[in-house]
């Protein structure tokens, strides 16, 4: 054994005792850190002949990289939408690794913790028993799993197996929806299906959920059979699409119904919002992430979907015997991208056992309610205007300007927001207008943040505000 693994080896304790410490005081400072910074590292290190050891490691990494780090996971990060780290989910992230079992490994207890997961959050969740969960690297990855079973259903109507004979063997096929994420292009180039056959439904005017008349119309003017991807939670405005019609339609209409609840499902958790999510119980797959509202250490998300054998035949490892028999024996490794993995279930087990559906109930609702007082303030606020209703945790707004200034002046503004380290928040265009987001998903977010971030944002906002109305 080389030398430095042999002293480190001796000093374990140590060294886990240093992550420790560097954790704890990064922890108990996140509220005064910066929330966002303007990051550059200009100088590479490179890779040293004889290793450093762990201790000196640790202490080139506060060097080279310690005044970089942002509260990304702290209670006034508000861009895109980020979760943070609850205590138990960080104790459980750090046994992941201490352990590295392999989640699909079935004589390890990481398999075991996986399936009891999935249950746990069937019941957060309200799902029923008949889907498959399984977890992936978060939900991007989540939406290209559930399009991959998407895909093989849809050849298998035409008689085809596009796991076997590839996509050339179907040709054409369209993912409809209405305001989708990002990630479901992303997935529709990664499988074959490629981008340009995403298929636009029109949304109601003021909406981001898609008009169910026009889909219809749609599905009536068009052979299919089609993939209908569902948005439970914009980005921007977090609409939801119609589930529970969605659902009607497909007994109508031969479609396969993907819902991408990111983090819109977590509206679940909350006797006063699942009815946002009333019928996806009856969706072929669903995407959720954990990294985001459940508040885990990346990379976490799951893919619920009522058709394991479809997925099998997707995900399958045929042929390799040493991973058993795919027909007759489950494994994770079968229905999911990954084959390797780690027990990325374990920090989601952690937090929802030390919080229970209380916990959940109650930080989802907080944050709900505080993403509504933000609403509330910026409304009241003649320098700004909402462009949307607070729906549930994203504050969606821009900058009372003449329309020709806007996008100048809103980027100015937001530029100076994050440069005031505060809060950080994200750009985004909404309705054509040039515009500003804030996504509350955060366990530490109270309302002395609330109080906190609006007060800089007006103080800002009066001054960019002024300068553009009276240059
Ligand atoms: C965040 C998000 C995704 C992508 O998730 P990643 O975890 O970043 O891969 C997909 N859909 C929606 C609605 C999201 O909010």
């Amino acid at each position: 054994m080389d030398l430095k693994l042999q002293d480190d080896l001796k000093h374990t304790d140590q060294l886990l005792q240093l992550t420790k410490d560097f954790s704890s005081k990064f922890l108990s400072s996140i509220d005064k850190l910066a929330a966002d910074k303007q990051v550059t590292i200009n100088n590479r290190l490179s890779l040293p002949d004889k290793g450093l050891g762990g201790a000196a490691t640790l202490e080139m990494f506060r060097q080279q990289y310690g005044n970089s780090i942002t509260a990304a996971a702290g209670p006034r990060y508000w861009g895109f939408v980020t979760g943070g780290v609850t205590p138990a989910s960080l104790m459980g992230d750090w046994l992941t690794a201490a352990m590295d079992l392999n989640s699909s490994d079935k004589s390890s207890a990481a398999f075991y913790v996986e399936t009891e997961t999935i249950a746990l959050l069937k019941e957060l969740f309200g799902l029923p028993e008949a889907f498959l969960g399984c977890f992936t690297t978060g939900a991007t990855m989540s939406n290209f799993t559930g399009l991959a079973v998407a895909r093989q259903w849809l050849g298998q109507q035409l008689g085809i197996d596009v796991a076997a004979d590839g996509l050339g063997a179907l040709g054409t096929l369209k993912v409809l929806s209405g305001t989708p994420h990002s990630s479901i292009s992303k997935a529709m180039s990664m499988l074959g299906i490629g981008r340009n056959n995403l298929v636009r439904i029109a949304v109601p005017e003021c909406r981001e959920s898609v008009d169910i008349a026009a889909l219809e119309t749609y599905l009536q003017e068009n052979n299919g059979p089609f993939i209908y991807v569902a948005n439970a939670g914009t980005v921007n405005t977090v609409d939801f699409d119609d589930i529970a019609a969605l659902v009607k339609l497909r007994d109508k209409y031969n479609f396969w119904l993907h819902v991408d609840a990111a983090f819109g499902g977590f509206a679940a958790c909350s006797d006063q919002w699942k009815h946002l999510l009333n019928g996806w119980e009856q969706a072929d797959s669903i995407t959720i992430d954990a990294h985001k509202w459940l508040n885990v250490p990346y990379d976490a998300a799951m893919i619920f979907c009522r058709h394991p054998q479809l997925q099998s035949m997707v995900f399958q490892n045929a042929g390799a015997a040493y991973l058993g028999d795919p027909s007759t024996q489950f494994n994770f490794i079968n229905y999911i991208p990954e084959n390797s993995r780690r027990n990325r279930a374990l920090p989601a087990w952690f937090t929802l056992m030390a919080y229970g559906k209380e916990g959940y109930r109650s930080l989802v609702e907080n944050n709900i309610t505080l993403a509504k007082q933000l609403g509330s303030l910026l409304e009241e606020d003649a320098n700004f205007v909402l462009l949307s209703p607070v729906r549930l945790c994203v504050v969606c707004f821009t900058l009372n300007v003449a329309v020709a200034d806007e996008a100048e002046a809103v980027t100015e503004y937001l530029d100076l927001l994050n440069a005031s380290g505060v809060v950080c928040m994200t750009a985004t265009s909404y309705d054509g207008r040039q515009a500003i987001r804030a996504a509350l998903v955060n366990w530490r977010t109270s309302e002395k943040d609330v109080t906190m971030v609006y007060h800089t944002m007006s103080t800002l906002a009066e001054k960019i505000v002024n300068k553009y109305t009276y240059a």
